[in-house]
């Protein structure tokens, strides 16, 4: 089955042509600097889902080095706003030098831990992208979740964090492990959860609309 996955993925890998060179540009940074960056089978999914054009105000938590913002984005021809925050000083500038290179003027990067930043924000979003720190999923969840507008999208990368949900793991992971199985048991029963098994594991929520209007007989 894994050998399976590993030459679908390939395949999928093969069809996808990436021509865009900023994009290539970062692919090749994150690779030799070692930033973890969205997989290619991720940034496809994601790309696919934004050029809908449904969810146009866009939160991101845990930025790097800007690829999945700039992604995102060009999904949308940048007719969309992104805010997007990181942590970590170093990689905010150089996502910040990345947006400048691509003219972009669409994202609004945010220097800081989310856990802190997240309740400061008065803005509300359709869409919110989380991938920073795996044990701090549920609380980024549960703070983004008050920002998501009526029928908005959580899109949780990672999080089955690289197979360890489900196959054996290095003993220090014990805690992060831990604490993301019980995410996506407390997402499974309150929420409107969807769990795919394909980059590091995606997970989905969206918040339903309270009450429908009935049509009018
Ligand atoms: N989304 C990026 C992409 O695909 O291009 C990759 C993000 S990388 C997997 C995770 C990032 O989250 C790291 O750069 C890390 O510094 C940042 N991070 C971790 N914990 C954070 C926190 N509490 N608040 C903000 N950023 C955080």
């Amino acid at each position: 089955m894994l050998e399976e996955l590993k030459q679908a993925n390939e395949y999928i890998y093969s069809k996808l042509n990436e021509k865009n060179k900023l994009f290539l540009e970062l692919e090749e940074y994150a690779e030799i600097h070692n930033v973890p960056i969205i997989t290619k089978e991720v940034k496809e999914f994601l790309r696919f889902l934004l050029s809908t054009g449904k969810y146009k105000n866009i939160l991101e938590i845990g930025s790097a080095i800007g690829y999945s913002a700039l992604v995102m984005s060009k999904a949308l021809n940048d007719n969309c706003n992104i805010t997007t925050i990181e942590i970590d000083e170093e990689r905010y500038n150089i996502a910040k030098e990345n947006f400048q290179k691509s003219n972009n003027q669409n994202i609004n990067i945010l220097l800081g831990d989310a856990l802190d930043i997240l309740p400061t924000l008065n803005d509300k979003y359709d869409f919110v992208f989380i991938d920073a720190s795996k044990g701090q999923y549920q609380k980024f969840f549960e703070l983004s979740y008050k920002l998501l507008n009526e029928n908005g999208l959580i899109f949780i990368d990672n999080i089955m964090f690289r197979g360890y949900l489900y196959k054996d793991y290095p003993k220090r992971f014990k805690t992060i492990v831990k604490k993301l199985d019980s995410f996506i048991d407390y997402l499974y029963q309150n929420h409107d959860f969807t769990l795919l098994p394909f980059g590091d594991g995606i997970g989905l929520t969206h918040k339903k609309v309270t009450t429908f209007r009935k049509k009018d007989s």
